[in-house]
């Protein structure tokens, strides 16, 4: 069964196209490569010794996405295709509810007119704001304090929507928590163009020397370490809720809407997220403690049991897992895919 992964060459993407491959099916990449590079999608043909179509297209383009859909007989679409980093978001709005809200109405539409009926989507915990306790349950409030969270609440409002107007949709919300890792085999993993937003590149690059020192955003949140706290969740895992997610649309007994969170159910602070890697890598991690970034919550952490209910699916990586793979992949790559 083809399934057409927009965004497919990024670093959820990529893993997800080894899982899909694994489970038999035929990912079909639609990506602008605006963050990610063909040569993730080799090491994947690598990995699994199998062929992906490549597509190199954007999803506001409908001409394109309307080939695509006439040419091939799809099943199902995930959708990945997206800007994500949240302090560019507050500097160019336009640029991200362009891209990810006009790029993502554009897909729906190409869909409705090639009557292409499913579609999992990538949210993320970023939906549920600060949220008033932990963990996190699917019907806990939402809220955004930024563009790209808002990218993310109108995209699942307006798939809510066609649901409404679509029944036979098949349509799946998964807010993921905070993907980090990378493929066992050291092929494949996250390639940051420029300097790190995120808590784990920035300590990988730190250990391979490619970055000086950590700033670790404020050690006075109301935690056991005052540091921030978060629910990492292994790459690969996320991957494979994927593939849970696309074969729950065949059980019968799950809606045909469904909102899902994938994270592990546990919080890391960045203190212990640093001394993990230290271990993994055998390196120092330079840090240094200074204020506190705008926006940034206490403590976020995912209840993960309605995955397990719903799509029979869990996270089975822990957190040396997580920091033993991104240290092969950053090691073995130091300067990404360049
Ligand atoms: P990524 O940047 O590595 O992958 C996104 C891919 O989409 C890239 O390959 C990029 O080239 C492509 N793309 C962007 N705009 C496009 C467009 N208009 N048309 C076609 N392709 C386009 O990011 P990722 O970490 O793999 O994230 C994948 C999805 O998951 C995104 O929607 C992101 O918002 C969401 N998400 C990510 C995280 C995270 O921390 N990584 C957390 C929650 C949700
Ligand atoms: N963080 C940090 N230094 C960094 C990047 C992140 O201290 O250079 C902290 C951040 O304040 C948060 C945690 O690490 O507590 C995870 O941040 P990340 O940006 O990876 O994810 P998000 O904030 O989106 O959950």
């Amino acid at each position: 069964m083809n399934i057409l992964v927009t965004g497919g060459a990024g670093y959820i993407g990529s893993h997800t196209c080894i899982e899909l491959l694994d489970a038999g099916f035929n990912p079909i990449v639609f990506d602008n490569l605006s963050n990610s590079s063909t040569i993730a999608l080799d090491r994947v043909e690598e990995i699994t010794g199998k062929k992906i179509t490549f597509i190199r297209g954007d999803v506001r383009d409908s001409e394109a996405l309307d080939q695509v859909f006439s040419q091939h007989d799809i099943y199902a679409v995930i959708h990945f295709a997206g800007l994500k980093a949240v302090g560019e978001s507050v500097e160019k709005p336009i640029m991200y509810y362009d891209n990810n809200v006009s790029g993502s109405i554009t897909l729906f539409a190409s869909m409705e007119r090639n009557n292409i009926t499913r579609i999992i989507f990538s949210s993320s915990a970023t939906v549920y704001g600060d949220p008033a306790s932990v963990p996190i349950t699917e019907n806990f409030p939402t809220s955004t304090t930024n563009p790209y969270g808002g990218s993310k609440l109108i995209i699942e409002d307006v798939l809510k929507n066609i649901y409404v107007a679509h029944q036979d949709w098949n349509i799946a919300l998964l807010r993921y928590f905070n993907p980090v890792g990378a493929h066992e085999s050291g092929l494949i993993g996250e390639d940051p163009s420029d300097i790190p937003n995120n808590l784990m590149p920035y300590i990988s690059g730190v250990a391979v020397g490619k970055l000086d020192k950590l700033s670790i955003f404020g050690d006075d949140y109301p935690t056991a370490d005052g540091t921030g706290v978060r629910d990492y969740i292994h790459v690969v895992d996320l991957a494979k809720g994927h593939v849970k997610a696309l074969q729950a649309f065949e059980n019968k007994a799950v809606d045909n809407l469904y909102t899902v969170n994938l994270g592990t159910g546990k919080g890391y602070s960045v203190l212990e997220m640093v001394e993990a890697f230290k271990k993994a890598s055998g390196k120092d991690i330079a840090y240094q403690i200074t204020s506190r970034r705008a926006g940034d919550i206490a403590c976020c952490y995912a209840d993960p049991s309605y995955a397990k209910e719903l799509i029979d699916w869990e996270a089975t990586k822990g957190i040396q897992a997580m920091c033993d793979d991104t240290w092969r992949w950053q090691s073995n790559n130091p300067l990404g895919y360049k």
